[in-house]
């Protein structure tokens, strides 16, 4: 694997980053604080490599609420046999460490969505420097990525790998086959509304393959979620020949969420009432729920429907909403 000079970054790696078998330490990026100037904080990172062979990053606790990867990353560390391996695994279970303390999306320290900081900044704050870091020092290693998603506290998923609707259409097929191998129920396409500042936009640009996801969410750990995620990240392993044998599972159905008309928004604050369970097939016009306004008792609530028909693909995650929340967004085949 060639090395690629790097820009400076002021993260150190406590590892190195190219030793066989397997290695665990910390990156530690500098936080300066006003009872310690010269303070840290250390993400975890894993590496695991045996001889030759492609490089993947796997990354969870990009938002620190989402559990589905961060678990499945922490069973991978301690489970993957670097004798079995051909190649290297760069594992960061909880790539925004501080989010994955506090079990929060954003930084307790610096309010940053981790997600919304790259190519970051070697001279911002904690989230930018380690964002910058990520895209100039880990993804130049890399043939391929993965960044392991749920829906987090606010919204509940189906268990699906995301990529992004792209104009370089043999890239796209690369990284259709890598979520073809993942074999999560879903496969969905989109075209973000500001997928800019993310991970999986900084792999792109990068010409790494790269997938993200959406593995659960309402901020709890979604068994079947996890189990998808577990056998996922092996077949992805298996897709690239780093390890033995043959991605198993289910065939992904292939979907997407062309529009803003497939969402559902709360139009005023109050306690979401679904009218219907995560993967229920429903139609355009027909009821999504009933939000309540508990400071009005006798007024009834409002009724909203769908704009359009599909595969239900996620809902709201805890009962109350506001205004202008997601509370039904509906996929449909591609
Ligand atoms: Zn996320």
């Amino acid at each position: 694997m060639e090395q690629h000079p790097a820009e400076a970054s002021p993260v150190c790696a406590e590892i190195d980053l190219w030793a066989q078998g397997e290695t665990a330490g910390h990156l530690r990026v500098p936080h300066s604080r006003n009872d310690s100037g010269w303070g840290t904080i250390a993400i975890p990172i894993v590496v695991i490599a045996n001889g030759e062979g492609p490089t993947l990053l796997l990354t969870a606790g990009n938002h620190g609420d989402e559990y589905e990867g961060q678990v499945a990353l922490l069973r991978l560390a301690r489970e993957l046999d670097p004798a079995a391996l051909s190649g290297r695994v760069i594992l960061l279970p909880a790539m925004h460490d501080p989010a994955a303390l506090a079990g929060t999306r954003k930084s307790p320290i610096d309010g940053r969505d981790f997600n919304r900081c790259f190519p970051g900044n070697p001279h911002g704050s904690v989230a930018e420097v380690l964002a910058h870091y990520i895209d100039t020092h880990l993804l130049p290693l890399c043939d391929a990525q993965m960044d392991l998603h749920s829906g987090g506290t606010g919204i509940d998923i189906l268990p699906s790998a995301c990529g992004h609707i792209l104009d370089d259409e043999a890239y796209m097929e690369r990284s259709l086959a890598m979520a073809d191998a993942f074999g999560a129920p879903i496969t969905l396409l989109l075209k973000e509304v500001n997928a800019g500042p993310t991970l999986l936009s900084a792999a792109e640009r990068r010409g790494v393959v790269a997938l993200s996801s959406e593995l659960g969410g309402a901020g709890r750990l979604n068994p079947h979620g996890l189990a998808v995620t577990e056998r996922g990240v092996r077949n992805v392993l298996k897709h690239y020949g780093m390890l033995d044998g043959v991605p198993e599972g289910e065939r992904s159905r292939r979907m997407v969420v062309p529009d803003l008309a497939h969402y559902v928004f709360a139009p005023h604050d109050g306690i979401w009432e679904t009218a219907d369970r995560l993967g229920a097939e429903v139609r355009k016009g027909e009821r999504a729920g009933f939000l309540h306004r508990i400071e009005e008792p006798l007024a009834p609530p409002t009724a909203l429907a769908y704009g359009a028909g599909g595969l239900l693909w996620c809902t709201r995650g805890p009962g109350r909403a506001r205004a202008g929340d997601p509370v039904a967004v509906v996929a449909r085949d591609l």
